[in-house]
């Protein structure tokens, strides 16, 4: 029916938990029937709603594989009102590999949806996801981190979706994980979302940036899980106990323009001027790019040529033209824009 070439033994109606894996169909020099094996969990408890959970989209940020294991392991089917399946690698040979992309074919899972059934092995994946496990879901939760390039502060996140009813039940879900920020944001690095199909099929989708590779500790992790704990709650799915309360309300804020990126003018060594938080203002200088190549030249200044909050910055000093050095952001109300 969906077309397909993915194998898998689980049966998403069967009660109780099943661990397995989607075979994906790969030839290679070494393996003319080879195929690659994707993590996949599915509990199921109680009849209700289902919740679709996704690590690894990007191999380098590892916060969601933590979370979501630990989280299979310890989810018991008598505590659900509901569905909960789990796919902590969606991107496992990245994973594996430590990379962003795929190292079997060069992509970008999160760039892949919704994908074709006859792709290269990331579209083939990002297909299933579409055509098979969409239509099971009523919440998708996709975890990602700034990985190697960037430092973000941690935000579950979506865009602004044309329905103020979804954007409203998506704010709230997002409210209820308990992360510091919700971060509205736009797609300025290409299309293809996995968040972005989810959204775009209505359902109560979010996203995350939980923190950098280098920020990569307890903190964050427990950050994490207790989020996603916290969402299935909300949502009615896990029904052992109330979620918790969040210490403090999130902020809602939004980088709602193209200028709010803020994007290398030249390739060098960048040196940021501000800390995370900061609010800067329009005009004002974020940093300077030095030259390796010209090292006593004077460097170049990058300016805000917006005010807000400094939500992420370039992780790694090394940068190329063209690469986002700082994202600015500020306040968001649903119905001011
Ligand atoms: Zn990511």
């Amino acid at each position: 029916m969906s077309g397909t070439l993915l194998e898998t033994t689980i049966d998403y109606n069967r009660p109780g938990t099943q661990l397995g894996v989607l075979a994906v169909p790969q030839s290679t020099n070494s393996s003319g029937w080879r195929s690659e094996f994707i993590p996949i969990a599915v509990i199921n408890g109680a009849p209700g709603p289902t919740a679709l959970l996704f690590g690894g989209n990007h191999g380098d940020e590892y916060e969601g594989p933590v979370a979501l294991t630990n989280l299979v392991r310890a989810l018991d089917p008598a505590q659900l009102r509901g569905r909960v399946i789990v796919m902590p690698m969606l991107n496992r040979p990245a994973v594996e590999a430590g990379t962003r992309l795929s190292p079997i074919d060069g992509k970008n899972m999160n760039r892949a949806f919704p994908g074709r059934p006859d792709d290269s092995i990331t579209g083939m994946i990002a297909h299933y996801v579409s055509s098979v496990l969409f239509p099971l879901a009523d919440l998708v939760v996709d975890i990602h981190s700034g990985g190697r390039s960037a430092h973000f502060l941690p935000s579950v996140n979506m865009h602004r979706v044309p329905d103020d009813d979804q954007m409203r039940r998506m704010i709230a879900a997002a409210m209820a994980w308990g992360a510091p920020y919700v971060f509205i944001y736009r797609d300025v690095g290409g299309v293809g979302l996995l968040p972005g199909e989810a959204e775009r099929l209505g359902k109560v989708t979010l996203g995350t940036e939980m923190g950098s590779a280098s920020q990569f500790g307890a903190e964050i992790v427990t950050m994490t899980e207790r989020g996603v704990w916290n969402v299935l709650r909300h949502a009615g799915i896990l029904v052992d106990r109330t979620p918790d309360r969040p210490a403090t309300t999130a902020q809602v804020v939004a980088a709602d323009q193209y200028d709010d990126y803020i994007m290398a003018p030249v390739s060098g060594i960048f040196e940021p001027f501000f800390e995370m938080g900061a609010w800067i203002e329009a005009g004002q200088m974020i940093g300077q790019i030095h030259s390796v190549e010209q090292p006593f030249a004077p460097p170049v200044r990058v300016a805000a040529r917006t005010s807000g909050m400094l939500m992420s910055r370039r992780a790694f000093p090394l940068t190329r033209q063209g690469d986002n050095l700082a994202t600015l952001v500020r306040p968001f109300e649903l119905g001011s824009s």
